[in-house]
């Protein structure tokens, strides 16, 4: 995958990875999205009519024909480095354009996060995130920018307790790269401590909420490491705000900050008028900077509505409406949850309407809403409210039927755990459906 990677960029083609384990009708989806002259696998992949060359005719035609490609030839600038897709409310997914710029850009700053890479040593990054999403870009990155060494989870081994905690301590890592919901799954076992990752200095969040609770825990099973939260969408380069959250400051705020932006970027908190509010009032949070993605594959009409550009001292800047709301305060940025349908669910991106039209493929169903589960301000799973278009006899077998069929077109983590059949949805004055009265959103 990796060697993929590079060889695309260093053939002057950005690249877009795509997770083995989401259905193929969404893999074709993207694929058909992206159209592109060559498809990589590192696994069979059934698709229709395609031409396959095997690694044997790989290799010929690498011999035959192609030279060692110049350096000005590679991947730069505002290139196009890679398009990471991401969950779409119309139930495609968006590909979101990230320059080389950017991610340079990004790693700059990175290497500097906790205070802690020196240039001189070897490190050993984990990798908890599928090359799929964007967080992974910074244990790949930085690792390969370090000249360290990248310890991959495979999601087999991330699904079982034992051998997870026989890998971890295995692999030596000194910086630790995950969501806070997979620090939580760790932190379920006595053994996830400083004894089995002895090295362990610098744990780097993001994605999604880390709660004080999660630190309090990292602060007792590590005590010598230091524990960065960081905040940013992938269309701004995986993150551009960042905090040490030290007992101190866990001790101070509750929530967490997300911390002050990298040099380069600033944050803005704006009404929905577009107007810049005062420090401490609520708003949209507006990312402007030197990572902000160029935008949207093959997509200027949702382009058009969330990028765009902004002035800072005679020079302009991308600018990116993130659909978060936030506060500023004290040159801090505060995370208030979203201004729309997108969730994060065990620190995967999803928007609500995303499953709904999915849904709503399935012949049996009339109407649908999905609503989030919350406990302690973070979404734990998820509700499908059903209206069926046949009589429901049995419901425990017709939402096994469901979630099955759903799995055609939805990868594992977006099938609703809990399905309630429903003769009619509630609806709003507006004539939307109440997701408040179905105790959502
Ligand atoms: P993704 O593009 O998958 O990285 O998801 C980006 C979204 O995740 C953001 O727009 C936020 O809603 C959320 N997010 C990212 N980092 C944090 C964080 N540190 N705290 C809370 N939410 C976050």
């Amino acid at each position: 995958m990796l060697v993929c990677f590079i060889a695309c960029v260093k053939s002057g083609r950005a690249y877009c990875p795509v997770d083995i384990s989401v259905p193929l009708s969404r893999t074709e989806v993207i694929i058909n999205e992206v159209n592109p002259e060559l498809v990589l696998t590192t696994e069979a992949l059934m698709l229709s009519n395609d031409q396959i060359l095997t690694k044997k005719q790989i290799s010929e035609i690498i011999e035959k024909e192609i030279s060692t490609i110049p350096q000005n030839e590679y991947v730069s600038a505002e290139d196009v480095f890679y398009i990471i897709f991401t969950s779409g409310s119309t139930g495609v997914p968006k590909g979101v354009q990230i320059t080389r710029d950017c991610l340079d850009h990004f790693i700059m700053w990175a290497v500097s996060l906790g205070n802690q890479l020196r240039e001189n040593k070897h490190y050993i990054f984990l990798n908890q995130a599928p090359f799929s999403f964007d967080l992974s870009v910074m244990d790949l990155y930085l690792s390969l920018y370090m000249g360290g060494t990248l310890w991959a989870l495979k999601k087999d081994i991330q699904g079982d307790m034992k051998s997870l905690i026989q890998s971890l301590e295995c692999s030596g890592a000194n910086v630790w790269v995950s969501t806070p919901s997979f620090a939580d799954v760790c932190l379920a076992d006595k053994k996830f401590s400083e004894n089995i990752l002895p090295n362990l200095d610098l744990f780097l969040f993001c994605g999604e909420t880390l709660t004080n609770r999660t630190v309090e825990k990292l602060e007792t099973a590590f005590p010598r490491a230091t524990i960065v939260n960081t905040y940013g969408p992938t269309e701004s380069t995986v993150a551009v705000t960042e905090v040490e959250v030290t007992p101190q400051v866990r001790g101070q705020f509750n929530p967490l900050p997300v911390g002050k932006a990298k040099s380069g970027t600033w944050i803005l908190i704006m009404d929905e008028q577009g107007n810049v509010v005062p420090d401490g009032e609520k708003g949209e949070i507006i990312i402007v900077g030197d990572s902000v993605s160029i935008g949207y594959w093959n997509n200027p009409v949702l382009t058009g509505k969330v990028f765009g550009t902004y002035n800072i001292d005679g020079i302009t800047y991308r600018l990116y409406h993130t659909g978060d709301k936030g506060y500023k305060k004290e040159g801090q940025l505060f995370y208030c949850g979203r201004i729309d349908f997108q969730i994060k669910l065990h620190g995967y991106r999803i928007e609500i309407e995303d499953i709904e039209s999915n849904l709503m493929k399935l012949e049996s169903i009339s109407k649908v809403a999905v609503t989030p589960v919350y406990r302690e301000g973070q979404v734990k799973s998820l509700n499908a409210y059903i209206v069926s278009k046949r009589e429901v006899s049995n419901s425990f077998s017709e939402a096994q039927r469901i979630r099955a069929e759903l799995k055609a077109f939805l990868p594992e983590y977006m099938i609703p755990k809990k399905i309630i059949f429903k003769d009619q949805l509630p609806m709003t004055n507006n004539g939307k459906v109440d997701r408040k009265a179905l105790g959502g959103i």
